[in-house]
């Protein structure tokens, strides 16, 4: 049995009317650990459980420490997550729900990531956020489920940060026969490392992350992702993060599911950006989940939002 659900696939009247074409939902939001990570994760531990390893080691302090957690917990393995201090409450406490050990070092991720390589021995493994082709066969399974419905989508959305799970989808789309089937890659602007490495044709590096979507602030994208992007058909997407918030709070109310924003940009595309699916009659949304946002959260950027646009109307006026 692997450590992740075989997620519902629905199709949505309130997306499929806003996007006015047929939008199904791929709910990886409903994963026990609250996101689509644990499908590569759980395949990654159950394989390093197999091949002997004692431990597993995280430095994310995201969706990816949270699945890691799950699965030590899930498979009796344990799990140290070595986290930096701009870490919320929140995901610490998420972590330590599980059961895992919480490490607290630094200042920024880089140094907590540093703290958890030096801290590795023989019998543990690393688990990379989204690096690591064990991770992409995991992912690969979304679209199998998908496949096994006898769905074929026009055009597959998803969000890109690293771009584990873009891999992992055209791995998937690909296993399946369906190489035709283009990925539409959502980012925030500020976490947006895909779009201008295609734009520019190199694979570069962002200075620095400056949007609030935390689970798409990835510097860089990986090396498969960008060599994968040049050769599946990628259409690449753009958000504020303003439409991603303003996203996440309606499908809060059309669907009654919470995501955060690095979900939220996938859900604007079907919401607010029909342009970028006008080829298509037919939409798969990935619904990648994320925890730690909360109906709180959302509120207040929203708030900033609301305050940011009315000084820019004063200033106007
Ligand atoms: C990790 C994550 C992403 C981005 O996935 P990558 O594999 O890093 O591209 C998007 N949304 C959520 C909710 C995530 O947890």
């Amino acid at each position: 049995m692997p450590l992740h659900l075989e997620t519902p696939l629905i199709e949505s009247d309130p997306l499929s009317l806003a996007a006015r074409r047929r939008v199904w939902l791929k709910l990886d939001n409903l994963q026990p650990p609250g996101s689509f990570k644990i499908r590569g994760i759980g395949l990654a531990c159950e394989a390093h459980a197999r091949a002997g390893k004692r431990r597993f080691v995280s430095s994310s302090g995201g969706n990816a420490g949270i699945a890691v957690a799950y699965a030590g917990r899930r498979l009796s393995i344990p799990v140290v997550v070595v986290v930096p201090e701009t870490t919320t409450e929140r995901a610490r406490a998420l972590i330590q729900a599980q059961g895992a050990q919480l490490v607290v070092h630094g200042a920024a991720w880089h140094e907590a990531n540093a703290m958890a390589q030096s801290m590795l021995g023989e019998d543990d493994a690393f688990l990379h956020p989204f690096d690591d082709p064990l991770l992409w066969q995991g992912h690969a399974t979304l679209i199998d489920e998908v496949a096994a419905a006898a769905i074929k989508p026009d055009a597959v959305v998803l969000s890109v940060g690293g771009g584990g799970l873009f891999c992992g989808v055209v791995e998937g789309l690909r296993r399946n026969g369906w190489q035709d089937v283009p990925v539409i890659a959502a980012e925030t602007d500020g976490a947006d490392a895909l779009a201008r490495s295609l734009a520019t044709g190199d694979r570069i590096a962002l200075d620095a992350i400056t949007s609030i979507a935390t689970s798409l602030g990835a510097r860089q994208v990986c090396e498969q992702a960008f060599a994968l992007a040049r050769q599946h058909p990628v259409r690449p997407v753009v958000v504020s993060d303003q439409a991603a918030v303003q996203a996440c709070e309606r499908f809060l109310d059309d669907h009654r599911l919470l995501v955060e924003p690095a979900c939220g940009a996938s859900l604007a595309v079907a919401y607010g950006q029909a342009s970028a699916l006008a080829d298509f009659e037919n939409v798969l949304v990935v619904v990648c989940g994320g925890v730690t946002a909360t109906a709180e959260q959302l509120r207040r950027w929203r708030g900033t939002f609301d305050t940011m646009e009315a000084a820019r109307e004063d200033a106007r006026r």
